[in-house]
């Protein structure tokens, strides 16, 4: 397995950990009811204030999780790597398949935009500086 394709299994582990946490958050306050918070405005119930410490704090509820999760998702499989490596007059590159044109000007995977992403994980295990952007 090289670099390159380790950044996509990565972030995908790490985006189904965080959809894992959030069914089970979801899952647990439907056996206890909705008065676990109070939405913050309106009816739209991805944001929750919590009960904290008295500090300045926010409290996302697992439907927004769920909803950037699949948002992540999204992107990691939208900049998948071109799956024929390119021959440059510079050598031979694996190409985003999403960024630039694979044909005329490809952008070398994985690309700022998926490394981007990376780093909003950044903190947890198994995350290389190598993908920072
Ligand atoms: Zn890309």
């Amino acid at each position: 397995m090289t670099t390159t394709t380790t950044l996509s299994s990565w972030l995908l582990d790490q985006i189904a950990a965080d959809e894992e946490v959030a069914l089970e958050v979801a899952a647990w306050r439907v056996r206890i009811g909705e008065d676990v918070g109070q939405p913050v405005e309106g009816e739209d119930r991805r944001f929750f204030a919590g009960y904290d410490s008295g500090g300045p704090s926010v409290s996302v509820g697992a439907e927004r999780v769920l909803d950037l999760c699949a948002a992540h998702r999204q992107i990691v499989e939208l900049h998948d790597a071109y799956d024929t490596p390119q021959q440059m007059t510079y050598g031979t590159i694996v190409a985003c398949a999403e960024c630039g044109s694979v044909d005329d000007s490809p952008v070398a995977w994985p690309c700022p935009t998926l490394r981007a992403l990376a780093t909003a994980y950044a903190d947890r295990p198994g995350y290389r500086e190598e993908w920072r952007p």
